[in-house]
């Protein structure tokens, strides 16, 4: 099999900025619809069981429909000025576990593809993530996970419990992901799966993961990996899904680049 390795690189522009947009506003719209229905609708029958019921509802939902707006707006703040807000780390636990689930709904009604969501959702976690470090705890221990499947099929050698074991032949990205956790001083590991990518998690407790997998991997990586802040990298698959996977290593440069600055400075 000849694999050519040639540089990945981004799509131009950024999709996922105009699609998390449309998101978030018509997800805010919807909710409001729903908590305005679920006060109205009941509203003659909390008379029934008591005259202050209405106004109590009332409050109650009012409550709950200005603290969903509110995180919603705070989480574009963020995303659209990558600058931390107050709670930003509650806020990322809450978009990590909550948002997903129902940004796919709302997507599936206009038309959007699961994959859309999903690249959407990676953009608006990594913008949270570099805003808390940024701001917040200077991300000092940084982990790069990789998947198995960067691996070339052909390679005899065993990578995935100590990655050292690459003869740095060249034929896949593992050399060059070596030579950047040199580089940098950050670790580097490989993982076949979510349960060794967890047990690498608890060995090296890292401040910073940046995980790069397919859309399925890595989010649901991110979403079992919260309140722990995982910085995501689509892989890319010309060979088709888990064989010979590439990653664009400029892409994971310039955020070990972008890292290491937050250091310098806070140091
Ligand atoms: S770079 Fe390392 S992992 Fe990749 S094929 Fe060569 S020896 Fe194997």
């Amino acid at each position: 099999m000849t694999q050519r390795l040639t540089s990945f690189k981004m799509p131009p522009g950024q999709p996922e900025k105009k699609t998390i947009l449309i998101l978030v506003a018509l997800t805010a719209v919807l909710l409001t619809i729903l908590l305005v229905l679920f006060y109205i609708v009941p509203y003659y029958g909390f008379s029934r069981i008591h005259a202050g019921l209405p106004i109590v509802m009332g409050v109650l939902v009012a409550a709950v429909g200005g603290f969903v707006v509110l995180s919603l707006v705070l989480l574009m703040v963020v995303f659209i000025v990558g600058h931390d807000v107050p709670f930003s780390k509650k806020l990322r636990s809450i978009a990590v576990k909550g948002l997903l689930p129902t940004l796919t709904v709302v997507g599936k009604l206009i038309g959007l593809r699961k994959e859309e969501v999903q690249h959407a959702f990676v953009a608006v976690n990594n913008e949270l993530v570099m805003a808390q470090c940024r701001n917040g705890h200077p991300p000092r221990n940084v982990l790069l996970l990789m998947p198995h499947c960067l691996q070339n099929a052909d390679c005899p050698v065993k990578i995935t419990y100590r990655v050292e074991n690459c003869k740095r032949c060249g034929k896949c990205r593992i050399k060059d992901l070596l030579d950047l956790s040199e580089k940098y001083g950050v670790s580097l590991a490989v993982a076949t799966g979510g349960t060794i990518a967890r047990r690498i998690v608890i060995e090296k407790r890292p401040d910073l993961i940046i995980a790069v997998a397919c859309e399925r991997d890595l989010t649901s990586g991110i979403q079992d990996t919260t309140p722990l802040p995982v910085y995501g990298i689509f892989n890319q698959r010309p060979f088709g899904p888990c064989l010979n996977t590439q990653v664009a290593m400029d892409q994971v440069e310039s955020i070990l680049k972008e890292v290491m600055e937050i250091n310098r400075e806070k140091s």
